[in-house]
Parts: structure tokens; sequence; C-alpha cells
């Protein structure tokens, strides 16, 4: 019987820009065994009917909010938000927490050596001081506005749009702990994540009891 393992999973918290390769590198360490925790996934079920989340957003923001089924309008909560930069942060100041201890929590409750959790807004929402590493995925701008507008089918405008909206690369490299270039073939991907790998069961084994 494999000895009970009492330390959490070390969080690895993956991150970068929109069409960078989150989604692509998170599934080469799925492949390899690593449970992932995606927050894009938690930021949907914190406002289902009869999640606090929900409520919360509806008593901020009225209830023209919700379908008549009692589903969030997603469609209607953007109209409020999109132009209004103070309605946005109370919508981030509702939503941010309650994925972050939904993440957090997931983690937790894991018997692995180590855990993804990927976090587009990572920095942004103050995500990056909740886990061990951050992992920051960054792809050259070029690569990524065409990666962008092949997968959403967006014009140039429109990508553009959405890669100026968001946090620089610099910004992000800079912060990181360890980085994945995503500016090559695929293959190069799974060798930089398998590298990756063993680091982080490295780490992960550092933490132990009894060592220091
Ligand atoms: P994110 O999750 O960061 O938004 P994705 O993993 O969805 O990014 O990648 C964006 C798009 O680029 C997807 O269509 C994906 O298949 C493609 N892609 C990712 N990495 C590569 C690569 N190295 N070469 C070619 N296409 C890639």
């Amino acid at each position: 019987m494999p000895a009970t393992r009492q330390l959490s999973a070390l969080k690895v918290g993956l991150t970068g820009g929109i069409a960078s390769g989150k989604t692509t590198v998170a599934n080469l360490f799925a492949e390899l065994g690593v449970p992932l925790i995606d927050t894009d996934i938690i930021a949907r079920q914190v406002v289902l009917p009869g999640e606090p989340g929900l409520a919360h957003i509806i008593e901020t923001f009225g209830h023209d909010v919700l379908n008549t089924d009692g589903t969030l309008n997603r469609a209607a909560l953007r109209t409020h938000v999109f132009n209004d930069q103070q309605q946005r942060k109370q919508l981030e100041a509702i939503l941010h927490p309650l994925i972050r201890q939904n993440a957090l929590q997931a983690a937790e409750s894991l018997n692995e050596p180590y855990c993804l959790i990927v976090v587009p807004l990572m920095f942004e929402s103050g995500f990056n001081q909740q886990v061990d590493r951050v992992l920051v995925v960054i792809t050259p701008p070029e690569e990524q506005l065409r990666r962008l507008m092949h997968r959403d089918k967006s014009d140039e405008a429109e990508a553009l749009r959405i890669i100026n909206s968001q946090l620089s690369h610099d910004a992000r490299e800079s912060a990181a702990d360890d980085l994945i270039h995503n500016s090559g073939e695929p293959a190069e991907l799974a060798h930089q994540v398998e590298a990756l790998h063993e680091n982080y069961l490295k780490l992960s084994m550092q933490r132990e009891p009894g060592q220091p």
C-alpha cells in the first residue's frame, strides 16, 4: 500500500495570454497523469442557480441578469460590465475570491505530488500569491495573433483589441517562475512539459515531511 502523503499537492499555476497555448500545454500535463484544475470551469460552476455567487450577482446587478429559467444571462451581464470599469471591478470582486477558494479546495483534496491550476487572469486576480510556482506560456505576438484569429474565427481588429486589453507579455514573463516557449512545433512543447514535470516532481519530493 502506498504511504499516506501528509502534504497537499504542490500547486503549479499555469497562465499566459489568450491563445498563447495554455489549454494545449495543460493537456500535455494531463497526458502525463497530472491533475488539472481549470478555473474557467469553476467560474461557470460558481454562478449556477443556488450558488452564493449568483445570489451576489443578482444583489449587485439586479434581476435583469437572469434568464427566465433562473440561470445567469451572460449577455445581459456583459452589457453591464463591457464599458463600465467600476461594474467590471464589482463583478471581479464577487467572482475571483470564489473561484480562488474553490480551486484551492480542489487542490487540497488531492493525494498527488502536484497539480496544475489553469488561471488565465493569474496576475490580475492575485492568484499568483496562492500557488507554489507560476508557469507562464509565452508565444511571439504575431504567432499569438495568427492562432487567435484562426481558432476563434475573429478578424484582426477584434483579435488585436482583445490581446491589447490584456497584461503585456513582458509583465507576465518577468513574474514567472517557469516559462514555456510556444513559438515552434507542438512537439517542442512536449519536451518542455516533460522537463518541467520532472522538476515539479522533484520539488514536491523536497516538501515531504522530514525534509528541510
Ligand atoms: P489558450 O488556452 O492559451 O487560449 P490554446 O491552447 O487554445 O490557447 O491555443 C490557441 C490555438 O493555437 C489553438 O487553436 C491551438 O490548437 C493552437 N496552438 C497552440 N500551440 C500551437 C503550436 N505550437 N503550433 C500550432 N498551433 C498551436
